[in-house]
Parts: structure tokens; sequence; C-alpha cells
């Protein structure tokens, strides 16, 4: 099939290359020039782990192709897939100006029946806002061109996106058209042997089952903070209580890890999307205003942790705090909504400085952080250092922030001698208390009972 994949980033680029994989011919588009530019020159704009070999075969094989031309992506396209960005909004609502934009563009160009896939996150009617925008350019033009829209939510996690995608859970299409949905059906059969993991259903219950899934694990996460602070104050583990209910096949091992706060492009934003959603229909949904809340004020856990080991806020000034991790997860060099970022502000504005290490984010955390809190403020207070090991040299104590795997086995003795306070933060409970204490280390976790 002749795909089109509006939108390059973490899920279009990721799509579209899966599709090619598998034998399609697949134009990615975008507006931006300069990722074009990079895609065509062999360079990948972000870091998946496996993409960077899936789209130079896919591009040498000639399956995969690059543009920023609305007219190539829509004249031969069987199906036309929408992944640009929907971010929030000031008021929480997801921004669709992306989506309609591109939904103008194709209306603008469209001349052969297609079907128009909505694989963004976006909210419930947003389908009929797209074909309604479709339309009316159809009608400005005067043509008649038949087609559909489809929703078909992208589940995939970044770090792992390439394997989620060829292997999916499940692959929700919602449709109000039967044609369009056996279409789907053809182009997902490489992904779905015997289409079982197919789930068919309408258009609006697809659309709300994107923001079911990401407000269900939102709030398994912020359940689990609350216990984990809980557990604090009560002398409690928070890792065995973890254990203890993670077994039972009702509840699940997966998602029920307490830490600094979930952040990333999709929990934060479509958790507040869903909220918004529903008091525009006269509903308020207490439990999921709650999840926001609960992660907003986990982000400052750790910080108040620090504080309260520096004696106060003042004890921080001049300061010198490692950070191991910048990422909002381990295996992207993602930086939205990262926790690391409401950390190193506090920090910043506590008048500590920061050594940071990150495998991957370094580059990514120097750009977001110098917009956010200017060039000269990030030269004199934040330093990037090259290695795990290289953030200790001269550092107070080590605060664990993204949980690479290559901090999960630390040189205690090395740490004990390098840190000057010989106190490690780890706000991904990834380490054992007792080690950490017979080391002679201070260690703070989250919701973690102290060693004895
Ligand atoms: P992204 O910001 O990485 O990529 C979006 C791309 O769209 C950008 O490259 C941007 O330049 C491009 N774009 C914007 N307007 C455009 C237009 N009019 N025409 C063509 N290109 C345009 O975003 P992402 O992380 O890939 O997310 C895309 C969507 O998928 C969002 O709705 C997000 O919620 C959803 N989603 C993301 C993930 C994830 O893990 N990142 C997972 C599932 C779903």
């Amino acid at each position: 099939m002749n795909i089109s994949v509006i939108g390059t980033g973490y899920v279009g680029l990721v799509s579209g290359a899966c599709f090619a994989e598998v034998g399609n011919t697949v134009l990615c588009l975008d507006v931006d020039r300069r990722k074009i530019a990079m895609l065509e020159a062999g360079a990948i704009p972000i870091h998946e782990p496996g993409l960077d070999s899936l789209v130079q075969r896919n591009a040498e094989a000639g399956r995969l192709l690059f543009s920023s031309d609305y007219d190539d992506a829509v004249a031969d396209a069987d199906i036309i897939f929408l992944a640009v960005g929907t971010p929030p909004d000031e008021d929480g609502s997801a921004d669709l100006t992306h989506i309609l934009s591109a939904a103008r563009s194709i209306g603008q160009r469209l001349v052969k029946p297609a079907v128009i896939v909505d694989k963004s996150t976006v909210p419930v009617g947003t389908a009929d806002k797209v074909r309604a925008a479709i339309a009316a350019e159809l009608a400005r033009r005067g043509v008649e061109v038949a087609f559909s829209v489809v929703s078909n939510p992208e589940f995939l996690k970044e770090g792992a996106a390439i394997e989620d995608f060829m292997r999916p859970d499940r692959i929700v299409v919602g449709s109000d058209d039967p044609d369009a949905a056996q279409q789907m059906r053809k182009l997902y059969a490489p992904f779905s042997r015997n289409h079982e993991k197919f789930v068919e259903m309408d258009v609006r219950s697809a659309e709300l089952t994107k923001y079911a899934a990401n407000a269900m694990l939102a709030t398994r996460i912020s359940f689990m903070n609350e216990l984990a602070n809980l557990s604090e104050v009560l002398g409690a583990d928070i890792e065995a209580v973890r254990l203890g209910i993670g077994m039972d096949p009702r509840i699940g091992p997966d998602f029920l890890y307490a830490g600094m706060g979930y952040g990333g492009s999709c929990f934060p934003k479509d958790v507040k999307a869903l909220v918004k959603t529903a008091s525009d229909n006269g509903q308020h949904l207490h439990l999921l205003s709650a999840t926001d809340m609960v992660n907003d004020a986990q982000k400052n856990v750790l910080f108040s942790k620090l504080v309260r080991f520096f004696g106060g806020v003042e004890g921080l000034h001049g300061k010198n705090i490692a950070l191991w991790g910048l990422s909002f997860k381990p295996d992207t060099d993602d930086m939205r909504e990262a926790p690391s970022r409401i950390l190193i502000r506090a920090l910043f504005a506590a008048g500590a400085r920061v050594t940071a290490y990150d495998p991957v984010a370094a580059g990514e955390a120097r750009r977001v952080l110098a917009a956010e809190h200017g060039e000269r403020l990030c030269d004199e207070r934040l330093a990037l250092a090259p290695s795990a090991h290289a953030a200790l040299e001269g550092a107070d104590v080590l605060v664990l922030v993204t949980e690479w795997k290559e901090f999960r086995a630390p040189d205690l003795p090395l740490l004990a001698a390098s840190l000057r306070h010989k106190a490690v933060f780890d706000g991904r409970n990834l380490y054992d208390p007792a080690a950490f204490a017979a080391a002679g280390l201070v260690y703070e976790g989250i919701g973690r009972r102290a060693a004895a």
C-alpha cells in the first residue's frame, strides 16, 4: 500500500519506518524542514533504540521517503496518518492546531479516495472535526472525493517503540466505515497474525480508549507515590508493599513503581486533557484531578528531601548537586515534562549548582534548560559531565533521577569517597538501602524504610 505519515516525530517516524519494514511504500512528511533534511541525509533527529538501522534499511530499499511537500504526501496515498503533536493548551485541553492544519492541507490536495487516520492522541470528537476540515476544503475546491476518517491511537512507549509497534499488545481501530476498517485490518495484518490483536470499535470509543489507558497508568503511579509518602511516615517500605500487592494477578506487577512523578509528552498532558474534556461536558473527574495533583506534588519530593538534608533552603546555596539522568525515562532523549526539570528549577532557585550526566539526553537537556533559564544561568550553574563518574567530581550529594541501565550497579566505595556529604537521593528506588548504609552512605529513596 502507499502510506503517508504526516508528522515525523517519535510516533510518526517509528510508525512510518515499521510500515515500510513490512513492505509498504511510506512517505513521511514534516513541516520541520530541518528534520526532513536530516532524515534525507541519513541522520535520525531523535534517540530511539534500533530506529537508525530500521530507517536506513528502508530508505535504502526505496520504501521509506521523506518530504516537506504536502503534494508528495497526498497525491498517491491510500492511507494518510496524522501523527502530528497535540500539545497541551493553556487550559489543559489538547491543542488541535497542528491536526486541523494538516487536515486542511490534505483537503486542499485530495484527488483520489483515501483513508485518513488519526494516530495522534486526540480528544473524543476530533475525527468529526478532521472530517469537517477536509470536507470544507473539498467543497471550496468544488470537487467530490470519497474519504473516511478513522481513529487508530498509538500505544508505543518511547525507548521500546519499535518492539511495541512491531509486536503490539493490541491495535485499536475506530471506524464508522466498514471498508475503511477493512483496509486498516489489511495494513496491520503483518503485525497481528490472524488479526488476533485487532480491536475494532466506533470512532469515539477508540479516541477515548487512548486517554483511558494513559489515565489508568498515570493513576497507578500517583497511587503508589501517595502510598510511598505514607510509608515514610509509618516506617513501612513501599518496595515491600509493591512486591506484596503486585503478585495479586488482579493488580499485576507493572506500573507500581514509586518515584519522582511521571513526566514525558503523554501522561501529564493526556490526564489534563481528559479532565478538561469531562468538564467541557459537565462532569468533574475527581480521581483524575487527584492523579494530576499528586503528580505535581511528587515532582518536588526529592527537592524537599534535599532541603531537609541541608538544614533548610539556605543550606543548598552554593552546593554542587550531581544528577544521574535527565530524560523523563531511560532509553530516550525526550525532555518533555521531565521531573529533572522541576528539580533543576528548584535547585537553581536555591542557589545550587548542578553537574549532570545523561547517556543521551545531555544535548537536548541543555537546549530546553537554556530556553527555560537563559544561556547565562546555565553557563554559570549547569555542568554536563561526560560520564557518571565525572559527574561526582566535586559534588556534595548525588541524585539518581533517571534509571538508565548503566546506573544500576554503582561503585559504592567510589561514591563514598567522591561525595562530600556522602549522601545519595534515589528518585527511582533503584538501590538497596542496606548496601548503601554498609558503604557508609546516607541513602534516601522514595517511601523506603531506613536501613537498620
Ligand atoms: P513529536 O513532537 O515528536 O512530533 C510531531 C511532529 O509533527 C513534529 O516533527 C512536528 O514538526 C510535526 N508537525 C506539526 N505540525 C505539522 C503539520 N501541520 N504538518 C506536518 N507535520 C507537522 O510528537 P510525538 O511524540 O511523535 O507525538 C505525536 C502524537 O502522538 C501526539 O498526539 C502524542 O500524544 C501521540 N503519542 C505519542 C507517544 C510518544 O511516546 N511520544 C505515544 C503515543 C501517542
